[in-house]
């Protein structure tokens, strides 16, 4: 299918889009095009404007900085895969990014675009939300911290203002005690998953301590499984992880890829599957 027809513009400062969003209620930021295309094609969106962010300097910056890991908005999945900022401290993202999409759609979709679009069966947004991260946003008044907490909103509805743009991510960097894990089950690699699971903990002498748990596929937002994480604070071993399974607080309902019942019985799998990754040193 064609999309409907718009016009199209490029912003090549911040300011630039924070006006045109102002001047055009019906505008759409594009990024890398990914998700925003698809839906144009499919006429579940027809916005009158396009403005392009892709020619905004500096906003693809990956740095590590006063405890935090920076990911400006503009930084593509491909060029978070490769880098080493992500890969030292920020890897239940680098585990994530290899289970979006396909390389050629991790060559262009930014991870701006994936925060900003909010898909429930996505991989950032869980991973966000598992490491207590949080998002810039800049509108007219400046720009203003939301926490992953409080961003998702709803099924793709998010905490960002009309006018505003995402401009970056920001995750507290992993030190020697930060275990992470990540697993979801697809149909096929690349796909979006039918349940994921995006956890961080710190390691506890044998055990773990403040651990986080954000599924992904299960709600109309990634969600945290409060008990379960609860219950999974410890000493790990088998009886441990089999009640934080019967703990899981989650009510997924059908969709298109599984009945909410299977959904919850995966959810459980990639519990177990999770766990024991937690409990690996990093290298
Ligand atoms: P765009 O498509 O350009 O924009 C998406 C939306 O976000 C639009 O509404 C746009 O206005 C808004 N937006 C973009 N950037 C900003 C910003 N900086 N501030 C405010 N709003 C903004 N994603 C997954 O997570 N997992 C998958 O498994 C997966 N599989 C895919 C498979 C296929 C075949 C395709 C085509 C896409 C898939 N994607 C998947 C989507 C992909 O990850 C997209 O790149 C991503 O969702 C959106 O990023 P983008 O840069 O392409 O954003």
């Amino acid at each position: 299918m064609k999309p409907p027809q718009f016009a199209y513009q490029q912003a090549r400062t911040l300011d630039e889009a924070v006006v045109l969003l102002g001047e055009h209620k019906e505008a759409r930021l594009l990024a890398g095009g990914q998700s925003l295309i698809a839906t144009l094609n499919m006429r579940l969106s027809a916005p009158t404007l396009l403005i392009d962010i892709n020619r905004i300097g500096g906003l693809d910056r990956i740095a590590s900085t006063g405890g935090m890991v920076e990911i400006g908005a503009l930084a593509r999945h491909a060029q978070a895969e490769r880098s080493d900022v992500i890969a030292k401290y920020a890897p239940l993202i680098a585990r994530a990014i290899p289970h979006i999409g396909h390389p050629a759609i991790r060559n262009r979709g930014t991870l701006g675009g994936s925060i900003a679009f909010a898909d429930p069966a996505a991989e950032l947004p869980a991973c966000l939300l598992a490491l207590d991260g949080e998002v810039e946003a800049t509108g007219p008044k400046g720009a203003r911290n939301i926490k992953a907490e409080a961003f998702f909103k709803g099924l793709f509805e998010t905490a960002l203002g009309p006018q505003e743009v995402l401009t970056a991510i920001r995750v507290p960097a992993a030190g020697k005690d930060t275990r992470v894990g990540f697993a979801e089950l697809a149909r096929r690699h690349g796909d979006y998953a039918i349940v994921g699971l995006a956890a961080c903990a710190r390691a506890n002498g044998k055990g773990l301590a403040d651990v986080r748990l954000a599924y992904f596929g299960v709600g109309a937002t990634p969600m945290r499984a409060r008990k379960a994480e609860s219950a999974l604070n410890g000493t790990i071993d088998d009886k441990r992880i089999d009640a934080a399974i019967a703990a899981l607080d989650l009510n997924p309902h059908d969709d298109a890829q599984a009945s909410g019942a299977v959904k919850k019985h995966l959810a459980g799998v990639l519990l177990r599957r999770v766990a024991m990754q937690l409990l690996e040193a990093r290298p």
